[in-house]
């Protein structure tokens, strides 16, 4: 199922057409699958018996299994998949999505992971801990989709791609995935209820922007100067604020969609009222929302969360700014504590088992 959650309506139909099949025969198989939600050939009744065996063949019957799953229902319900390769990847199906850029939906969200591991390694995240191991393909993070879906039994119709990896980085199978995510013969998730969230890759953010489907674009900020924001995020000694902001605005000027800068708020690090109304003149002028994200602990990792008040006054400073702000509230963070935490467990305990 994976490699065939992977295909566009054109490369399954170059497939199909390379062993000798008409073009219709892709649109039939993208309705059992999107559709009928039918991953397995025996029973695509419409086909002849020889394509059937052809396409087993083909693609190779690979799952997403499901190691752990945490949280309830009605609350945000964290998964740990095993990918064929037995790497661990996570993906976080909230219910009914908390306020998003001042925005309150009763949508059903899934956060996907784009690659095992990150590269990037922001100071304060789990995910880049153990550095980077490879990228998913477009199969394996729509997979995560339908796998979400089976054990929910809830549509997803909201993507955030904020999940473990840097999505920009494995932009190629980004691209493809956007497209399967969105168009009427996949998922048909509206592209505004597809979010990609980056740390910051300045040439893709431009690609992004030029690319077919309209998604929704996070920058992860958390600091509004260079100097906070290098002293956490590596990444910034590449692509520094004025051009990350350059192509915020290039982002901007191709797009309906408001920007949103996600910041989280790290006591003594990031957290000062100067840092707020930088943000906020940032905001202002690139006509972005402001997530504020109250820091998650990570396991061996000493940063902490500024007090309420804290938070509280740091909010309003970036509303005085004359900005939309709010204060994400993960309901989740009790039991997923933060993304690429659940997977280090894992792998710790299966390395203490053996
Ligand atoms: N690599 C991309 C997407 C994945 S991270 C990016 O960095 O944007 C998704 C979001 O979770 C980012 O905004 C990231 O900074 C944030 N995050 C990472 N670790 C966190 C933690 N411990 N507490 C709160 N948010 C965290
Ligand atoms: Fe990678 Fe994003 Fe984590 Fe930074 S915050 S290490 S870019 S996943």
């Amino acid at each position: 199922m994976i490699s065939l959650l992977g295909e566009t309506m054109e490369s399954l139909t170059g497939r199909l057409g390379a062993l000798g099949h008409k073009p219709y025969r892709a649109r039939q198989i993208m309705e059992w699958v999107h559709e009928k939600r039918v991953g397995d050939f025996g029973s695509m009744t419409d086909l002849p018996a020889e394509l059937r065996a052809e396409l087993a063949r083909e693609f190779p019957e690979q799952q997403l299994e499901q190691v752990r799953l945490s949280g309830s229902k009605d609350t945000t319900r964290k998964f740990l998949f095993r990918l064929p390769d037995g790497q661990f990847i996570e993906s976080v199906f909230i219910p009914a999505s908390p306020a998003l850029y001042g925005e309150t939906s009763d949508r059903k969200t899934l956060c996907v992971s784009t690659q095992v591991g990150c590269a990037y390694g922001c100071k304060f995240c789990a995910s880049g801990l153990r550095g980077w191991k490879r990228n998913l393909s477009p199969g394996e993070i729509t997979a995560q989709v339908m796998a979400a879906e089976q054990a929910t039994g809830e549509r997803v119709d909201n993507i955030v791609f904020m999940g473990m990896g840097e999505p920009l980085a494995n932009w190629k199978n980004l691209s493809v995935t956007l497209e399967i995510l969105n168009a009427p013969w996949g998922f048909e998730i509206g592209a505004r209820h597809i979010t990609v969230s980056t740390s910051g890759l300045v040439p893709q953010i431009r690609e992004l922007a030029d690319h077919p489907v309209p998604v929704r674009l996070a920058i992860s900020l958390h600091g509004a100067s260079d100097e906070v924001r290098e002293q956490i995020m590596p990444v910034n000694k590449k692509y520094p604020l004025k051009e990350l902001f350059e192509a915020c605005a290039y982002f901007t000027s191709r797009r309906k969609q408001k920007l949103g800068f996600e910041y989280i708020l790290i006591a003594g690090v990031n957290d000062s009222l100067e840092q707020a109304r930088l943000l906020a003149s940032h905001a202002r002028r690139l006509d972005a929302k402001v997530n504020l994200i109250p820091y998650n602990t990570v396991e061996g990792l000493s940063w902490e969360r500024p007090s309420e008040t804290r938070q509280q006054e740091f909010v309003r400073a970036v509303r005085d700014g004359g900005v939309v702000a709010t204060i994400r509230r993960e309901k989740g963070h009790d039991i997923d504590a933060a993304c690429g935490q659940l997977r280090l467990r894992v792998e710790d305990e299966l390395a203490a088992a053996t």
